[in-house]
């Protein structure tokens, strides 16, 4: 079938004194309805940003300044094309695409009850009665596995544990159905216990729910558990996408195959998961000229690779990459 979302060539970028940051630059990539498309790469290759653009909450000066997000609902809604703050966008944001990340304090207002804040959600999406209201957000607290809803629910969320906060954001991204969760470092905050546990439960909520999930993490470990499919990101672009099974046997990008080699034990400690490939990811004024990666490459080729800027092309039927080395291959 179609997408849910398709994202297309998506440029977004923040104009400084000093230059232009391109933070996004380029991407595109399909999430169908039901599946989990990690994305993946060191901090600040763009994850987040292509996340925040999805949900028009990209900070001033921030601005998408090319490409399309198309989104199903009524047809295929091009959500680049809406005001960020019209009611469209507001309906879409919270009901249809919802977001967790990793620090759930900071989603939760300190003087309100917890629930109070799930009703008040719910109420803003549906129309429901304040009493249905309550009885939703007892129903979903007991779907994320949080014991003592109602009791729960009255709490602040300074009174939750950090694994149980975890699970009341999840609830309140929940509470209306969303077809799409975002997932934004969603357990790198958590002890390893924890973030199992609430691995788990986000697999489990996909059945349940039938969501799709972009989970974003720079965690290959969480990608092999979670994804079915993987988009490599450095620097705001798209270097490498496949099916999960196929990125970590037959890695095709030298970028995709030093983070591989980075984590020699993908079952072992989480806490050793942290990629980490030599040298580090350019200052974003100083983006280098042609392949983004080259400065880092072990197969850089003088006067190809700092000329022009790979695309992303197919070199399979589900596998896209943005590197030379294959594109001469095709010629
Ligand atoms: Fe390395 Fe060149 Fe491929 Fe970039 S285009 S990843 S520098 S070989
Ligand atoms: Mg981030």
């Amino acid at each position: 079938g179609p997408p849910l979302l398709s994202v297309h060539n998506l440029h977004t970028y923040f104009p400084q004194e000093e230059g232009t940051v391109k933070a996004v630059d380029g991407v595109s990539f399909d999430l169908y309805p039901g599946r989990t498309l990690g994305i993946v790469g060191e901090s600040g290759c763009g994850k987040s940003m292509t996340a925040r653009s999805i949900l028009r909450i990209v900070d001033r000066p921030g601005r998408i300044v090319a490409g399309e997000i198309r989104f199903r609902r009524h047809g295929m809604t091009d959500l680049t094309q809406l005001d960020a703050n019209s009611d469209d966008m507001r309906a879409v944001r919270g009901a249809e695409i919802a977001l967790v990340f990793q620090e759930p304090m900071s989603s939760f207002s300190p003087v309100h009850t917890i629930g109070n804040q799930i009703v008040e959600a719910i109420l803003l999406h549906q129309k429901v009665s304040k009493r249905q209201a309550r009885a939703r957000a007892i129903e979903v607290f007991r779907d994320v596995g949080i014991p003592l809803p109602e009791q729960r629910l009255d709490a602040y969320a300074h009174q939750l544990s950090g694994g149980l906060r975890q699970r009341a954001m999840i609830a309140m991204a929940l509470v209306c159905n969303p077809s799409l969760l975002i997932a934004d470092e969603p357990t790198t905050a958590l002890d390893v216990t924890t973030q199992a546990q609430i691995l788990d439960l986000l697999r489990h909520l996909q059945q349940e729910y039938g969501m799709a999930i972009m989970l974003i993490t720079h965690d290959l470990g969480v990608i092999a558990e979670m994804a079915d499919d993987v988009v490599v990101m450095y620097l705001g672009r798209v270097v490498e996408h496949a099916p999960v099974d196929e990125l970590f046997h037959a890695p095709k990008h030298p970028y995709t195959q030093a983070l591989l080699r980075s984590i020699p034990h993908i079952r072992s400690r989480p806490r050793e998961r942290l990629a980490s490939v030599a040298g580090s990811v350019p200052h974003p004024y100083n983006r280098p000229t042609g392949c983004p990666f080259h400065p880092r490459c072990e197969s850089f080729m003088p006067g190809v690779c700092d000329q022009q800027a790979p695309s992303l092309l197919p070199i399979g039927e589900q596998h896209d990459v943005s590197c030379v080395l294959y594109h001469e291959e095709r010629s």
